[in-house]
């Protein structure tokens, strides 16, 4: 066998960088996760989240792991096209960093290091709900909006590492901050910081009709969340409905601007926010049917929720090292 082959046998570790957790699997050629360890994400420093990061590959590699034939790390930051260098993460503390030297030196096996969303991406093509499909866009609902693109089997990064960013399309002039520097980005107004901004304004301006959710905070709206939105609208609270509703209508609007620049045959919806499934992609779609462009004489993509739930991310990003390492033709265990 050669070492290409073998190398597409073996099992890989795919981690996963929140803002809060590192989740880490051992990731098997059929996108199985044979094992799972996570350590709380310490964002504030770099040092730290890299020992967290290497504590759960020792602890996955000392099992199931010790065969695998490399690291794969997705992460919510802006990565140079090699991955090489975080250039920007609003979430965690990483400037600028060298994050793959780093962990490169640590771990001594092959590495993959990119963007949360461009892993979760690559795993709904490979595994589940975009598989098969020529161009698939993953949008991932969570804190904020990620995005990534596969096309030709290909995941797409871009010229300089940062395509699919579009949380950060710009949907409202001179709308709401966001943390990347600039105002009035989509993800302002279509996911689950988006979802609890919204929330706090109506009750903090309408608290009559928002006293089912106020009840849920003893009043105070500066504490009210997206989970407490959407286990209202599970309850049947018209207003929660609505919010819900509402950002379903901008996610069907951003998917209609995606669309007209990529046309693509399927648009995977992800994140934490996606558990809410029809809810806000019912709205999602109607508004992608009135807001395409050329609408009723073109198709549109098809608009699905990811299959891959959580693990999304550590699976994508385990299977890109294993794909790397394959195509590269070194033999890993050489
Ligand atoms: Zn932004």
């Amino acid at each position: 066998m050669t070492g290409t082959q073998e190398a597409a046998r073996r099992p890989a570790l795919g981690i996963d960088i929140g803002g809060t957790k590192v989740a880490g699997g051992v990731v098997a050629p059929d996108g199985a996760v044979l094992a799972t360890a996570r350590r709380a994400t310490p964002g504030a420093s770099v040092q730290e989240t890299e020992d967290a990061i290497a504590a759960v590959v020792e602890e996955l590699a000392a099992g199931p792991g010790r065969d695998a034939v490399g690291v794969g790390v997705g992460a919510a930051g802006w990565f140079d096209r090699t991955g090489d260098r975080v250039l920007f993460s609003p979430h965690l503390a990483w400037r600028n960093s060298s994050l793959r030297r780093d962990l490169a030196a640590r771990f001594g096996r092959p590495l993959w290091v990119g963007n949360d969303a461009d892993a979760a991406a690559w795993a709904e093509y490979r595994y589940g709900a975009a598989r098969g499909a020529d161009l698939a866009l993953m949008v991932t609902l969570g804190t904020g909006i990620g995005g990534g693109i596969v096309l030709g089997g290909r995941l797409q990064r871009g010229s300089h590492g940062v395509a699919g960013e579009w949380g950060h399309m710009r949907v409202v002039p001179d709308g709401r901050l966001c943390a990347c520097g600039n105002r009035g980005c989509w993800e302002q107004y279509a996911s689950g910081t988006a979802l609890a901004h919204t929330a706090r304004e109506v009750a903090r301006s309408s608290p009559a009709a928002a006293a089912v959710l106020l009840e849920r905070v003893d009043g105070d709206p500066d504490r009210l969340t997206g989970e407490h939105v959407a286990r209202a609208a599970a309850d049947g609270d018209p207003l929660a409905r609505g919010l819900l509703a509402e950002m379903g209508e901008w996610l069907g609007q951003g998917i209609a601007d995606l669309a007209a620049v990529l046309d693509p045959e399927v648009v995977v919806i992800g994140g934490g926010v996606s558990v809410l499934g029809e809810t806000v992609l019912g709205p999602a779609r109607e508004r992608l049917e009135r807001a395409l462009p050329g609408r009723g004489f073109r198709p549109g993509p098809r608009v699905v929720v990811a299959e891959l739930g959580a693990q999304a991310g550590l699976v994508g990003a385990a299977d890109l090292v294993r794909t790397a390492v394959a195509e590269s033709g070194v033999d890993p265990s050489a």
